[in-house]
C-alpha cells in the first residue's frame, strides 16, 4: 500500500519525503565553523541540542529542494557576511537584507518549528505558505518583522561555578541559532504571539496581524511593541537596510528564557 501522506508546504502526495533538522545543515555547519575558537565547552552542548531534536519527515523533494533550499542558500550568504560576526555592545549595525528572501526564511523556520512543538501559531504560519512558497507578497503583509540585536554579557559568577566553573567562558555571547516563542499583551489590542528567530547577536520577531483587525491596529501595534523595546527596529519591506544599535537584549538572559 502506498504510503499517504501530505507535505506541509504544498500539500502534494507524489513527491518522495525528506528529512531534516530544524535547522539547515549548511548553517548549522557555519555556526561551528564560526565558533570553533575558545568554545569547545559550548559547542559540545550544542551538538547535544541539536542531536536532541526531532527531525521533519513531512516535506517532499520538490519543495525541500526547490524553493526552500533558495531561502537556505540567501541566509547562508547573510550568515557569511552579517550574522556571523558577533555584535558589542551600543555598537552601530547597519543590517542589509532582502526582504521577502528573508522573511520567507522566518517565516519557515517557524512553521517547522510550530508543526515540532504542535505551537499554538501553526495555523497562522498554514494562513502565508503561498507566502512562503514565494507565490504570493501580498499575504506576507499580515506579519511584520523586527529585529533587535543581543549583546555579550557577564555570567553571574555563581551561575557559572554551577556550570562548570573554569571551563565556562566570563563573557556570555549570542553564538546560537534557535527559534521561540512568546507573549506579548498590548493594551487596546491585547495578547499577541510573537515569533523570535536567532541568529547569533541577530534576533528577529515576527508578529502576526488578523487581516480583520484593520490597518490603523497594526500601526498602533507596531508603535507599542517598539516603545517596549527601544533598540528594536522594524524591518521594512520598502527598505533594503535598516540602522540599529546593538543594545537590545542581553544575551545572558536570553538564553536563561530559552531554556
Ligand atoms: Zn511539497
Amino acid at each position: 500500500m502506498a504510503d499517504l501522506w501530505e507535505c506541509a508546504y504544498c500539500g502534494l502526495t507524489d513527491a518522495p519525503r525528506t528529512r531534516e533538522h530544524l535547522f539547515p545543515t549548511a548553517l548549522h555547519r557555519r555556526l561551528q565553523e564560526c565558533n570553533k575558537v575558545g568554545h569547545v565547552f559550548w559547542l559540545r552542548r550544542l551538538d547535544k541540542d541539536v542531536k536532541g531534536e526531532p527531525t521533519l519527515k513531512d516535506v517532499c523533494s520538490r519543495c525541500n529542494n526547490g524553493y526552500l533550499s533558495d531561502l537556505d542558500a540567501y541566509i547562508c550568504r547573510e550568515f557569511d557576511s552579517q550574522f556571523s560576526t558577533i555584535r558589542q555592545r551600543f555598537e552601530k549595525v547597519l543590517f542589509s537584507y532582502d526582504f521577502h528572501l528573508l522573511k520567507r526564511w522566518l517565516l519557515k523556520m517557524a512553521y517547522n518549528s510550530a508543526r515540532i512543538h504542535s505551537a499554538p501559531d501553526t495555523f497562522a504560519l498554514k494562513a502565508v505558505l503561498p507566502y512562503i512558497r514565494g507565490e504570493n507578497d501580498h499575504l506576507g503583509r499580515s506579519v511584520r518583522l523586527f529585529l533587535q540585536l543581543a549583546y555579550p554579557a557577564p555570567i553571574p559568577p555563581a551561575e557559572r561555578a554551577r556550570l562548570g566553573g573554569e571551563e565556562v567562558p566570563e563573557i556570555w555571547e549570542p553564538r546560537l541559532n534557535r527559534v521561540g516563542i512568546t507573549e506579548v499583551t498590548v493594551e487596546g489590542i491585547g495578547r499577541k504571539i510573537i515569533r523570535h528567530v536567532a541568529l547569533q547577536s541577530y534576533t528577529f520577531m515576527l508578529a502576526y496581524s488578523n487581516p480583520a483587525d484593520g490597518a490603523s491596529a497594526n500601526k498602533e501595534f507596531a508603535a507599542e511593541f517598539l516603545k517596549r523595546a527601544p533598540a528594536a527596529v522594524e524591518v521594512k519591506a520598502s527598505q533594503s537596510e535598516v540602522a540599529t544599535v546593538c543594545d537590545g537584549i542581553n544575551s545572558w538572559d536570553q538564553f536563561r528564557q530559552s531554556r
